[in-house]
């Protein structure tokens, strides 16, 4: 179950399943990062500030976003990844970030492993599999069950709102039969995102899995909307701290 919560005086927005763990997604309250919305820039800073200084961290380890399917491992002496996005870190104290408007954030963690990890997918992030991608390498690169793996589905744009033409509809929906997955009006394709998503969990093994019901787009005052705000907008943020204790070993 998704909840709002506050860190330090900012609205954020957490899951049961991982309340007890620094991993959470922010809200318009608490940018830290502007994007082309220069006017926030400031305020990103102080965001930033107050999130290392209240989570003791020196540095926050970022990437480049592009749409793709790259996904890194995070390394004690580098904190910017390009062209990446996908994170993940076995590294105690790691605080790791990636950033929104629409696209489908997630979060997977695993308590007994102490690992973590944050994916950004949208239509082609979700149409390239780039969420399953990271379960694989989670599995095959770090040794751990998917069964021991938390997943959050964090805010992203909804059924209700993602409208697409058929180029992307065919690159996301293999059997046209899957009529939960989206929703056809006149000529436009409204797909489930989160779904899509979900799905790849699924398949990779993954139960514990939390899906958060909120559409950026409906929701663009408690959260950021490119599709909304025509582009001209700041981003909200998935954040992933590694603990320092692993309290199931
Ligand atoms: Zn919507």
């Amino acid at each position: 179950m998704f909840y709002f919560d506050n860190f330090y005086g900012k609205k954020i927005l957490k899951s049961s399943l991982l309340s007890d763990y620094d991993c959470f997604f922010t809200t318009r309250d608490f940018v830290l990062t502007a994007s082309n919305r220069k006017d926030l820039e400031e305020t990103a800073d102080e965001n930033r500030k107050l999130l290392k200084d209240r989570l003791n961290v020196q540095v926050i380890v970022s990437a480049k976003q592009v749409h793709g399917d790259n996904i890194e491992t995070v390394k004690a002496d580098k904190a910017f990844y390009d062209n990446t996005d996908a994170l993940i870190s076995d590294i105690p104290n790691t605080l790791m970030l990636l950033n929104y408007a629409d696209c489908v954030p997630i979060i997977l963690y695993s308590k007994k492993d102490n690992t973590g990890s944050i994916v950004h997918a949208g239509w082609r992030g979700t149409a390239s599999e780039i969420l399953y991608k990271t379960v694989l390498k989670l599995k095959n690169e770090f040794n751990i069950n998917p069964k021991n793996v938390t997943a959050l589905i964090g805010p992203s744009i909804g059924k209700c709102c993602f409208e697409t033409h058929e180029d992307v509809f065919h690159q996301l929906i293999n059997n046209i039969d899957d009529s939960d997955l989206y929703v056809k009006k006149y000529n436009k394709y409204f797909i489930d995102l989160k779904k899509l998503n979900y799905n790849q969990l699924i398949k990779s093994g993954i139960e514990n899995i939390d899906t958060c019901s909120y559409c950026t787009c409906c929701m663009s005052d408690i959260f950021f909307s490119y599709r909304k705000e025509n582009g001209i907008t700041a981003r909200h943020s998935a954040v992933v701290k590694i603990r320092e204790d692993n309290v199931c070993q």
